[in-house]
């Protein structure tokens, strides 16, 4: 198979661009971003906790009463926090 040769054509710009749209389309897409942004760093909040329950020992152990956290509870999300009865977010 040969190499495309061909470069991407250059964007045309809309030609009847609909100024209010297209700012209320960009503000949408700045929220997206924020909101995914937010949820990353819940995620790596979330990980940073769970290595630091590995490292001082406590990993795997609900935070509110130092039970077990059920294993299928730690492969679904490994970095839960608390047994099912402190709930997810307890
Ligand atoms: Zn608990």
């Amino acid at each position: 198979m040969e190499p495309s040769r061909s470069p991407e054509p250059p964007a045309q710009p809309d030609p009847d661009p609909d100024p209010a749209g297209l700012a209320l389309a960009r503000a949408v897409a700045v929220e997206e971003y924020r909101s995914r942004l937010e949820s990353a760093g819940r995620v790596l909040d979330g990980v940073d906790r769970a290595l630091s329950a590995l490292a001082d020992g406590t990993y795997g152990t609900c935070a509110a009463c130092g039970a077990p956290i059920d294993d299928m509870v730690l492969a679904q999300d490994p970095t839960a926090l608390h047994c099912a009865g402190h709930g997810p977010r307890g």
